[in-house]
């Protein structure tokens, strides 16, 4: 699984991070401040790092000087323009503004270390398979029948699995905001989901929250 650095001074919010990145599989080490990522660099080979722009000793733009073939996703503050242009002028591949939301973290990640080839294409667990740049579901080896709907609730649980997910958000990912439907909506496809993979007890249900995609290693 891919390695990431977490360079963050807020303390909480960097144990978050590495939390949830760890949740869903992720190898990770933080640093908490600028002049931390060389010594990092030097020891460890990483394939993502997620950059803070306001560091102690150094701040993110100076640190971006000294990274050299690492994919770096900016984690800034600012909503500014100009940070952010600086940021992806400076060879950034995304930037994220905070404060974000968990999943659209883990969706950027996912998304820049799928365009540098450090992700599987392919997620794997028992007897399903899940072609996520395909959009192909296959179980024992036959292809399944997804709608576009049920597609998106899988490779959302997937993506986010081992992390409680809410009726309400699931529907907003699936369906969007303009969608008149309510979360009912959400547990008659996620029941189809278990039903066409046998994934009854994979895709646990949250109480009083929504769903959970059980996959450790
Ligand atoms: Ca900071």
């Amino acid at each position: 699984m891919a390695k990431i650095l977490i360079v963050e001074d807020e303390q909480p919010i960097n144990n978050l991070i590495k939390k949830n990145l760890e949740l869903v599989g992720y190898d990770c080490a933080s640093v908490f401040d600028g002049a931390a990522v060389s010594n990092a660099l030097a020891s460890n080979r990483f394939d993502l790092i997620l950059l803070d722009v306001m560091l102690p000793k150094l701040d993110g733009f100076a640190v971006m000087a000294q990274i050299k073939d690492t994919p770096v996703i900016f984690l800034t503050a600012r909503s500014d323009v100009g940070d952010k242009v600086r940021g992806l002028r400076l060879g950034a591949d995304d930037y994220i503004v905070k404060p974000f939301d968990m999943m659209e973290l883990l969706a950027r990640v996912e998304s820049v270390l799928r365009r540098t080839q450090k992700l599987d294409k392919t997620f794997i667990l028992g007897e399903v398979e899940v072609d996520l740049a395909g959009r192909q579901v296959y179980f024992k080896g036959a292809r399944v029948d997804f709608t576009p709907q049920e597609f998106t609730l899988i490779e959302t649980l997937i993506q986010n699995r081992n992390i409680a997910l809410s009726r309400d958000k699931l529907l907003e990912i699936a369906w969007g905001y303009d969608f008149g439907g309510n979360t009912r909506t959400v547990d008659v496809h996620i029941s189809s989901i278990r039903q066409k993979l046998g994934w009854e007890d994979v895709i646990k249900t949250v109480y009083k929250l929504g769903y959970r995609l059980e996959a450790r290693k």
